[in-house]
């Protein structure tokens, strides 16, 4: 190292600090990268790569980027998962006695990106620490944008925690090095998640107050290990982050990131967008923050049945009070993003202009409360009294101000007259002086009879008085001292006007000085008001997205739903509402659903594309919409709160994830049938197809009479299994319904109609008889199913045909007593092992296994 010059040794030993970032040097105007940082950074951000001289034989590779545009290249740095470290001057190089001193002063990461540029405006952007015990771990999620600070506890292992990371959507996950090999590479690999290491995990003094009460270890360290990692990186205060608030299981409806992924909440499976998701349907809010929040609030429904009655009552009254809800939204659209204004006063970056619009938030503030105050449900009337309107803040930043101030906040041109005396003394001097040197042109014009005479001013020669070639000669003797030789002019000044320009340009940078202080103290003094501020922001997005639900509610024809008191479910009429909304020419096909103690379980049957999905999903979104506090698509509707939402659709690939479709509806299935209760919702789409029919069958009949014994959920299970629909008999609680389909002048016609009882099994080759096969192709394939069901080695079959020949002719009871002792034998053989397998402890790849060997018993 001795070698390198002096700045080179500097910038590794400040390299050797920060290897996993991208080391942006200031050097004068640019921030320039070395060595190996140079060649990456040159090739992805498509800039050219050069060398200096670094003090050895070899040159060293270097680029760099201006620095008034670095943001946009930082952005895309960080935005692909990378860390950028900005290494600043922090001396003034003039004194400095050799190389200028540097320190980072902040390191930006795909987490903790304060800067608007990077943030998405109807999206949080998390960052999530993490601590693992014995077989449980605590998530902590912070926005540093906003300073929301969550906690969670989870019981799993690591690769359920990487499920929650991306369920939570963090960007970025905070981890001990102890774990960090195993989880880092495949949240990369998998989610594109940037992982990062923090070792320590105690809290720090400062923060100790975020933690309330609470004594959990391992939410302690998840919060020490964030925290640390934010001082590490912003290097400043950070007053804004919110006391953690732990997210308890009772409080919510747990949704696991299969369910929220399969149900589509906020963004569609394949197209992974926004759009045609029930954020997308539902997201009428007017702000951004309103955005966020119902984000938040559609991945966490509520369990708690006053705050979800409270929500419908204030969606309820809205609804019917048109003009109220139109003044509401109307208002709210002038309502700036006050969480990220709060937050930006904390870090320390907001500008004068976002304190203009903190003022004009807070402007509308009492036009919001007085709209509220006009409703007549307790909960509205509650919001609107506690609402602080600010007031002094209010006339604080009113009287200290200009209404458009310019983007530097360095340059002045911020304060308004009036707030400060001695600012207002140097404005004076400044504008009294100016008018003075106005006033001299007219003067010297009038006593030196120069009709074109005129007063100008450069920045390197300041004031002076311009008088043509032409008419210099009509300059009396002596009366000013040349400053200044132009091709076809000459400029001077004089004693008088190089003293005012003194005193003004004195003044001036007097007013820069002092203005940029009285800012700063401005700005501290707003810091103050953060806790409340943000107190605020929430009352303010909560009302944004009750406005919303009215307003989509309205639109869509939704009720009001019940909450049951008597565990039941009880739908009039139910829709779908995405694929309602989505569908342009057809009409959507309502269909009821009946679910209670005596029929808890729905087997469903039906053609592909009848709409079995949809039946599901529609159910799932019904109880996810009135748990958040929405209206419900439906006439009429009636159901329990349903403690978790379990999905498992079979043939959903992950093959980005690299786990194969099977497997991947195995694990699903695998923890659903741990976490369930008797107060959960069951959907299983298609379970078992994704294997060969016989141990696919086999998986579906265990795992559905295993619900109906050991959990008791409500469920419904689609499938083409017709085999199936015999459980009706043996289930107590299990009904079986079907999608209808008919065929109408020879096509076939989805009436997406739900209607009790078992569909019909031929229908494939019905359909491939309207489709026009060739009549030959058809028999056969008649003929084929006929051997097929004559042939038919499903266990249960054979016993309940052998059953049902010993009825009809007696001659033949002894053989059947015999098919069925031989096909019991087998049956039992495999039902025992069926039966004695424990799903819950097997790895996807054990049930592959076991399957395999009871299929080769019966086959
Ligand atoms: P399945 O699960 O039976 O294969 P889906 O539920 O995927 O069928 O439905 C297939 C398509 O049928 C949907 O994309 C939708 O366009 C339409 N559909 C489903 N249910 C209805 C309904 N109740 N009314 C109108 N169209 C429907």
């Amino acid at each position: 190292m001795a070698q390198y010059t002096p700045m080179i040794q500097q910038y590794l030993k400040i390299k050797s600090s920060h290897r996993d970032a991208f080391l942006f040097f200031r050097l004068g105007d640019f921030y320039e990268m070395f060595f190996e940082d140079a060649v990456k950074a040159s090739q992805f951000l498509e800039i050219t790569l050069t060398s200096r001289d670094g003090g050895t034989k070899e040159r060293i590779p270097m680029c760099g980027v201006p620095h008034h545009s670095a943001a946009n290249y930082i952005k895309q740095l960080v935005e692909a998962g990378n860390k950028v470290a900005i290494c600043e001057q922090v001396e003034d190089p003039k004194v400095a006695k050799g190389v200028v001193k540097r320190e980072v002063i902040q390191i930006i990461t795909p987490g903790t990106v304060m800067d608007h540029n990077l943030l998405k405006e109807t999206e949080n952007n998390f960052i999530a620490s993490v601590a693992f015990g014995e077989e449980e771990y605590s998530i902590v999620l912070n926005d540093l944008s906003t300073g929301e600070l969550k906690g969670y506890q989870f019981r799993g292992d690591a690769s359920m925690l990487m499920q929650e990371v991306q369920a939570l959507h963090a960007r970025e996950v905070i981890l001990s090095s102890r774990v960090y090999e195993e989880i880092a590479e495949p949240l990369r690999l998998r989610f594109q998640i940037t992982s990062s290491i923090q070792d320590e995990s105690e809290v720090p003094g400062p923060f100790a107050h975020l933690l309330g009460g609470n004594e959990s270890p391992l939410l302690k360290e998840a919060c020490g290990r964030l925290f640390h990692y934010l001082l590490h990186t912003q290097k400043r205060a950070l007053e804004h982050i919110q006391p953690v608030s732990v997210q308890h299981l009772n409080e919510y409806m747990k949704l696991d990131s299969f369910s929220k992924r399969n149900l589509e909440l906020v963004e569609t499976n394949r197209a992974k967008g926004k759009k045609g998701s029930l954020l997308w349907l539902l997201d009428r809010t007017v702000t951004g923050m309103g955005s966020r929040r119902l984000k938040q609030w559609i991945e966490q429904p509520l369990l708690m049945p006053e705050q979800i009655t409270q929500r419908l009552g204030v969606v309820e009254e809205l609804m019917q009070e048109f003009f109220v809800r139109q003044e509401l939204r109307d208002q709210l659209k002038k309502v700036y993003d006050l969480e990220r204004l709060a937050g930006k006063v904390s870090f320390g970056n907001i500008t004068a202009r976002d304190l203009i619009q903190l003022k004009h938030t807070l402007g509308s503030v009492p036009g919001i409360k007085q709209s509220l105050s006009q409703l007549k449900n307790p909960y509205s009337l509650e919001i609107s009294e506690k609402m602080d309107l600010h007031e002094n803040l209010f006339d604080y930043l009113e009287r200290s101000l200009h209404d458009d101030p310019p983007l530097s906040i360095k340059e002045g041109g911020i304060i308004k007259d009036g707030y400060h005396e001695e600012l207002d003394t140097y404005r004076d001097a400044s504008v009294n002086g100016k008018a003075w040197i106005a006033s001299l042109e007219q003067r010297e014009r009038n006593e030196t009879g120069i009709k074109s005479l005129k007063i100008g001013y450069n920045r390197i020669f300041g004031y002076f008085i311009e008088v043509t070639r032409s008419n210099l000669s009509q300059i009396p003797e002596g009366r000013y001292e040349r400053k200044q030789t132009l091709a076809n002019a000459e400029r001077y000044v004089t004693p008088d006007l190089k003293e005012k320009e003194r005193l003004i340009l004195e003044a001036e940078e007097k007013m820069v000085a002092l203005e940029y202080d009285l800012f700063l103290q401005i700005r501290e003094h707003v810091k103050g008001y953060i806790q409340s501020l943000q107190e605020l922001a929430k009352q303010l997005s909560g009302i944004d997205v009750l406005q919303a639900f009215a307003t989509v509610s309205e639109e869509q024809r939704y009720v009001k739903p019940v909450l049951s008191g008597s565990n039941r479910v009880e739908i009039i009429n139910g829709r779908h509402p995405v694929v309602e909304k989505v569908m342009d020419a057809q009409e959507y096909v309502p269909n009821d659903i009946s679910l209670n103690s005596e029929r808890s379980m729905l087997l469903i049957t039906g053609p592909n594309m009848a709409g079995k999905s949809t039946y599901m999903r529609q159910l799932a979104l019904t109880a996810i919409m009135m748990q958040i506090g929405c209206f419900v698509p439906a006439d009429q509707a009636e159901l329990p709160l349903f403690d978790q939402i379990f999905t498992r659709i079979g043939a959903a690939d992950d093959l980005v994830g690299g786990q194969s479709t099977f497997m991947v509806e195995m694990l699903e299935t695998r923890y659903a049938l741990k976490k369930a209760t008797s107060e959960s919702l069951i959907l299983l789409d298609e379970i078992g197809r994704g294997t060969s029919t016989y141990d696919g069958m086999a998986l579906a009949q265990s795992i559905v009479e295993y619900i109906h014994h050991h959990i008791g959920a409500m469920t419904l299970f689609s499938t083409h299994y017709h085999e199936l629909t015999v459980l009706e008999s043996e289930l107590k609680s299990l009904k079986n319904v079907y999608v209808s389909a008919i065929e109408e002048q020879g096509k076939l016609v989805f009436l997406h109609k739900v209607i009790d009882g078992q569909a019909d099994k031929s229908f494939g080759i019905h359909v491939a008889q309207l489709a026009e096969l060739p009549t030959g192709v058809i028999e056969r394939a008649k003929e084929i199913l006929l051997d097929f069901e004559s042939n038919d080695n499903s266990p249960k079959k054979a016993v309940k045909e052998a059953e049902k020949a010993a009825e009809e002719d007696t001659q033949l009871s002894l053989f059947a007593e015999e098919t069925r002792s031989s096909k019991k034998r087998e049956a039992s053989a495999v039902e025992q092992e069926l039966k004695s397998l424990n799903l819950l402890e097997m790895t996807p790849l054990d049930a592959i296994n076991a399957l395999f060997k009871l299929q080769k018993k019966v086959k």
